[in-house]
């Protein structure tokens, strides 16, 4: 029995593969080894005989199993190709990217919900805009200081008409194409990219998007404005909204105001969103200038409207708590994925 360990140590030093060592241990392990008709005449012997014999037979089967399993393992490290056979359950999976919609795309989306619901119709026009749809359809006088190259980019070169071309500084310039092609009654919204040329800090960019309203009709008023806007933003930020108007000008209205809404975080009790008071500046709006129904080719005085519009990074900014509008377009991936 003793010579069994050192035995075992030669034969294992010629075995190559998984198959010479399957050999090996049926020598040394198998029913007709050495070792088991050994531990099958355990049985035969008396009680003292096996209390003596039981234990080192136990110790030699553990020895040559240990033997053999080391064995086994040495000769699976030599013959693994770790690159090419490799393949470890345990590790997690890997989990493919999936994109989805920009947060702007999905506000945009979000707001468009809100208006179709309201019975609006999408209107949609060119970011590259002629002088005349940008200012002077909407009665811009022609010294006014938007046209001036603080606000707006100019193209150096013109259309084929001469015109002089600009990227857009507002989706107002789709009012006057629409009103061309369309006879009243209707109610649209128009979103899109504009383009403004001033200095960018955490509140202002030079290329961000608007939604403009506009309404027109036989008897449309301030009321249904007023209305409008408070069933959108209290469905937006899903919560009752009030709307606050203030006396103002923009050259395409006439009366015009500015809007406030009611601070959605605080509900009016003044937070640091508002700034205290428990308003927020949204937007421009009023009641479409006659001057530029006429400039569409509507009669005079025969319709009324009201024009308005917003910012919508703003109104991400406010639903979501962002504090830089500059995150939006920084391609930050930490930011996007928060959406
Ligand atoms: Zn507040």
């Amino acid at each position: 029995m003793e010579n069994i360990a050192k035995n075992i140590e030669k034969d294992l030093d010629e075995v190559r593969s998984l198959e010479d060592l399957e050999r090996v241990r049926i020598t040394y392990l198998g029913r007709k080894s050495f070792l088991s008709e050994n531990l099958r005449l355990l049985g035969k012997m008396t009680p003292e005989e096996r209390k003596e014999q039981g234990p080192k037979l136990q110790a030699i089967k553990e020895h040559i199993t240990r033997t053999l399993d080391e064995k086994k393992y040495a000769l699976e490290q030599t013959s693994f190709d770790w690159k090419k056979d490799a393949l470890d359950i345990s590790l997690p999976g890997k989990k493919s990217p999936i994109g989805h919609f920009h947060p702007i795309t999905q506000t945009i989306r979000e707001i468009e919900d809100i208006f179709i619901s309201m019975g609006f119709d999408i209107a949609d026009g060119p970011e590259i805009e002629n002088e005349f749809y940008n200012f002077d359809a909407l009665n811009f006088p022609k010294n006014h200081p938007a046209r001036d190259m603080q606000d707006a980019y100019w193209l150096s070169e013109k259309n084929e008409k001469g015109e002089k071309l600009l990227p857009r500084t507002h989706t107002s310039s789709v009012q006057v194409r629409y009103m061309q092609e369309n006879t009243p009654p209707f109610r649209i919204i128009i979103p899109g990219k504009i383009f403004r040329h001033e200095p960018t800090d955490a509140s202002h960019e030079h290329t961000f998007h608007q939604f403009e309203a506009l309404v027109v009709g036989d008897d449309v008023n301030v009321a249904h404005f007023k209305y409008i806007a408070q069933e959108f933003f209290s469905s937006f930020f899903d919560t009752a909204i009030e709307i606050r108007l203030r006396p103002s000008f923009f050259p395409f209205t006439e009366p015009s105001f500015e809007f406030d809404i009611s601070c959605a975080v605080c509900e009016g009790k003044g937070c640091s969103v508002c700034k205290r008071t428990g308003w927020i500046e949204v937007g421009g709006a009023g009641m479409v200038n006659q001057e530029v129904f006429v400039l569409a080719g509507y009669k005079e005085n025969f319709y009324r409207g009201f024009a308005w519009g917003f910012g919508v990074e703003r109104l991400a900014m406010m639903k979501y708590k962002i504090d830089d509008i500059r995150l939006f377009h920084s391609g930050d991936l930490r930011f996007i994925r928060q959406f």
